[in-house]
């Protein structure tokens, strides 16, 4: 057997301190897990069960890198997440034991064309133009939980050019890590290599070329961005 066009690399995103990298299967994005910022986005921010989207494993991007200004977008947003790296898959799983299913965290950057996203709010349509376009996830390095413990608070903030945007406490999670898991995992198969972005707290705003975007939540480093021109 023989492959008719080449395949794709495998997308990874490094893991902290080592030459190692850990393999991405897919993105799963929690929404509006924050009240302050369900609200700014006009909902009612009640313990209404949480819902998520995708973005491509390819859209990773790795801290450091320079990006183009994406296309067909004239409102480009950031959102600083914890993201969850998933080392061992499941379905149901208790809430539990879902931490036993985490190899490590990062810091991340859920870019959003929010101009598109909120088109296909108002439209009735999906939202994948408006959240998984090309280098549409920045994934920080990844720290395993053996090195870092878990992170069920812990401040979380974004800056612009150095100044704060986003300040806020991962505690504030509407649903927790835990919590996140054991419902996704009733309904997706989670897999090794699963990738969870666990929401954005308020402050969410836009971005313009030459902008630089820090993510950084406590006990992991910065995660910087740099925006390009125009693709
Ligand atoms: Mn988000």
């Amino acid at each position: 057997m023989a492959y008719v066009i080449d395949p794709q690399p495998q997308p990874s995103v490094p893991v902290a301190g080592t030459e190692d990298r850990f393999p991405v299967r897919r993105i799963f994005c929690v929404g509006r897990n924050y009240a302050a910022h369900a609200r700014e986005m006009g909902k009612d921010p009640d313990r209404e069960p949480p819902f998520f989207f995708t973005k491509p494993a390819d859209a990773v991007i790795e801290n450091g890198a320079t990006i183009p200004y994406p296309p067909e977008t004239e409102n480009f947003h950031y959102e600083a997440e914890l993201v969850v790296a998933i080392g061992r898959g499941g379905v149901n799983i208790p809430e539990s034991e879902a931490l036993d299913h985490v190899w490590g965290y990062a810091a991340g950057n859920d870019l959003t064309r929010r101009d598109l996203q909120q088109t296909a709010k108002d439209m009735g349509r999906p939202w994948d133009w408006g959240k998984a376009f090309d280098n549409s996830a920045v994934i920080g390095p990844i720290h395993p939980v053996s090195a870092t413990g878990h992170f069920p608070d812990g401040a979380i903030r974004l800056s612009v050019n150095g100044t704060v945007k986003q300040d806020a406490d991962l505690s504030e999670m509407i649903w927790s890590t835990p919590e996140v898991i054991a419902i996704l995992s009733r309904t997706m198969t989670l897999k090794p290599g699963d990738l969870i972005m666990t929401g954005t707290p308020a402050g969410v705003g836009a971005l313009r070329p030459g902008d630089t975007v820090t993510v950084s939540i406590a006990g992991l480093p910065d995660l910087t961005t740099t925006i390009g021109d125009r693709a």
